[in-house]
C-alpha cells in the first residue's frame, strides 16, 4: 500500500532518495510470518518507517543529501536503524534531506528540493524535510529524522506533524553522519505524540558505541500519556513572543496555551535573557565542529573522488570542490576560520561561554516551571526560493537552535493552519523530560 502510494505521489514531492520496496517486501513477508505463527512480535511488528538518508543504513545507499556521498554504501547499520529493525519495523527507503543536514528548508539537497505536501509552492522545512513530508502525506506512518538546531521540529511544524527532538544523550548518534557532534540527535516524526512515544521507546538507551550516550533507564514513553494535566505549569518565555514572529502564529500558539489552561494548567512569563545569541553561537560552535567532522570526506576512503587527479593535493582539494555544495563550503570556511590561531578565543571560546549562560537561562527557567510553550517557527512554511540570502535562513531557527545548545528535548505539535499552511507548537522540557512532553503533546486537543 504505501510502496505504490509512494511510487504513485513521491514524483511531486521529492521526499524520498532511495526507496528499498524488495528488501520492504521481504521484511514484511517475514513479519507477516511472525504474527501468524505467534513468533516473538511486538507492537511495532511490520510497520513501515522512512530513515533520514543521514542514518548507516547497511548495503543501502547513505548519500547524506550530498553529491560527496552519491556513490557511498553503507557497510553498516547505525545503532537507531539496528534497533528499530530488531523491533520488527520495515524500512521503506532513505529520505531526502539538506546536505550534511545543514539547511532549513530542504533547497540544499544534492538531490533536489522537497515540496510540502500542504501546499506544492512551500518548503517543507530542513533539514529533515524528506522525512516530514513523506510522514504528512501518508507515504509512511512515521521516520526518523535528526536535529541540530531544529532539524526535526521545524519541518514537523512546516508539515503539520510531531516531531521530538530528544536530550542530547538520550539517542545514540553511532552511525548517525555527524554535522555538529555535540548538538546531533535523532528522534521520531510521526503522526501523533503517541507514534512518537513508541518509536522512543525502541531508540532510547545507552550504547557502548557512543560514548556521549547517557547511561540511565528508559521509561515506557506511552504510560504516562494520559496523566491528567491540573497544575502542570507553564511558562512562556516573553523572548519568544516579540519582533519577527507572525500574528497568526502568536493567535496559534496562544490559543493553544488557553486550552491547556483549560486542562487545568497554570501559565506564567518567563524570561530566557540570552536567546539572541544563541544564532550566533550556534553560527559559530556548529560550523566549527562541521568543519572538523568533514575533514574525513578527502576523496581517498570513501565517497566522490574527482577525475585524474595529478597528486595528492590535487585530488584533496578538486574532490572536495566538487562533491561539497555551496552552503557546506560556506560553514567549512566558517568553522575553519573560527577555529584558526589568533580567532580561536574570540569567536569559539567566547562562543562556548555564551552557550553554558543559554543552557543557564533554561535551567533557571525550569526552577519555575514545567514546561515552555512557544512558537517552533516564527512563519508558517515560506515559498521554495523566498530566502536566497544565508543569513535571513538562519534566522529561521530562532526558536529552536538554543534547544540544542542547551541539550534539553523539545517537541513540535500541530496547532491548526495560517492561509492552508500548518502551525507548530513548541514544547520544551528540562533534560530526560521526554515522557512529560509526549504526555503534554498527546493531551493537546
Ligand atoms: N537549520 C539549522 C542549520 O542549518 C539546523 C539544522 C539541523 O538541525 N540539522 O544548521
Amino acid at each position: 500500500h504505501y510502496l505504490q502510494k509512494i511510487e504513485k505521489t513521491d514524483g511531486k514531492l521529492n521526499s524520498f532518495i532511495t526507496v528499498t520496496g524488495e528488501q520492504a517486501l521481504d521484511q514484511a513477508e517475514a513479519a507477516d510470518k511472525a504474527r501468524a505463527g505467534g513468533g516473538d512480535t511486538g507492537i511495532l511488528t511490520g510497520i513501515p518507517l522512512a530513515l533520514k538518508d543521514i542514518f548507516c543504513t547497511r548495503d543501502v545507499k547513505t548519500s547524506c543529501g550530498s553529491k560527496m556521498l552519491d556513490n557511498f554504501i553503507a557497510p553498516y547499520n547505525a545503532t537507531v536503524v539496528e534497533k528499530l529493525s530488531a523491533a520488527g519495523t520495515i524500512s521503506l527507503g532513505k529520505t531526502n534531506m539538506d546536505e550534511f543536514a545543514m539547511g532549513s528548508s530542504n533547497e540544499n539537497s544534492h538531490f533536489g528540493p522537497v515540496k510540502n505536501p500542504w501546499d506544492l509552492k512551500a518548503v517543507p522545512g530542513g533539514s529533515s524535510g524528506g522525512s516530514a513530508a513523506a510522514v504528512a502525506a501518508g507515504l509512511v506512518p512515521a521516520a526518523m529524522g535528526t536535529d541540530t538546531g531544529g532539524s526535526i521540529r521545524q519541518p514537523a511544524a512546516f508539515c503539520g506533524i510531531t516531531g521530538l527532538k530528544p536530550t542530547y544523550g538520550r539517542v545514540s548518534r553511532y552511525g548517525m553522519i555527524a554535522y555538529a557532534s555535540s548538538l546531533d540527535q535523532a528522534g521520531p516524526m510521526a503522526r501523533s505524540a503517541e507514534d512518537c512515544a513508541h518509536l522512543m521507546n525502541v531508540i532510547a538507551g545507552h550504547d557502548v558505541r557512543d560514548s556521549t550516550s547517557v547511561a540511565r533507564g528508559v521509561p515506557d514513553y506511552t504510560e504516562t500519556l494520559n496523566a491528567p494535566l491540573s497544575g502542570l505549569k507553564i511558562g512562556l518565555p516573553k523572548e519568544y513572543f516579540g519582533d519577527g514572529l507572525a500574528p497568526e502564529v502568536e493567535k496559534a500558539v496562544r490559543d493553544a496555551v488557553k486550552m491547556y489552561e483549560s486542562l487545568g494548567a497554570t501559565v506564567r512569563e518567563v524570561s530566557l535573557p540570552h536567546t539572541h545569541y544563541a544564532i550566533p553561537a550556534y553560527y559559530v560552535i556548529a560550523p566549527a565542529e562541521a568543519s572538523s567532522n568533514l575533514s574525513r570526506f578527502d576523496g581517498v576512503r570513501f565517497g566522490h573522488r574527482c577525475k585524474e587527479p595529478i597528486d595528492l593535493m590535487d585530488l584533496y582539494k578538486r574532490s572536495r570542490a566538487e562533491g561539497f555544495g555551496e552552503e557546506v563550503k560556506r560553514r567549512i570556511l566558517i568553522g575553519t576560520h573560527t577555529l584558526s590561531e589568533g580567532f580561536f578565543d574570540a569567536y569559539y571560546t567566547k562562543a562556548q561561554k555564551v552557550r553554558r549562560l543559554i543552557r543557564q537561562d533554561f535551567l533557571d527557567a525550569f526552577e519555575e516551571v514545567d514546561v515552555l510553550m512557544g512558537p517552533a517557527a516564527p512563519t508558517p512554511a515560506f515559498d521554495l526560493g523566498a530566502k536566497k540570502d544565508p543569513v535571513s535562513m538562519y534566522l529561521q531557527d530562532i526558536y529552536t537552535i538554543a534547544v540544542n545548545l542547551a541539550g534539553i528535548p523539545g517537541i513540535s505539535v500541530p496547532a491548526g493552519f495560517a492561509g492552508g499552511r500548518p502551525i507548530g507548537l513548541q514544547i520544551l522540557g528540562t533534560h530526560f523530560a521526554e515522557a512529560q512532553l509526549l504526555n503534554v503533546a498527546h493531551q493537546y486537543q
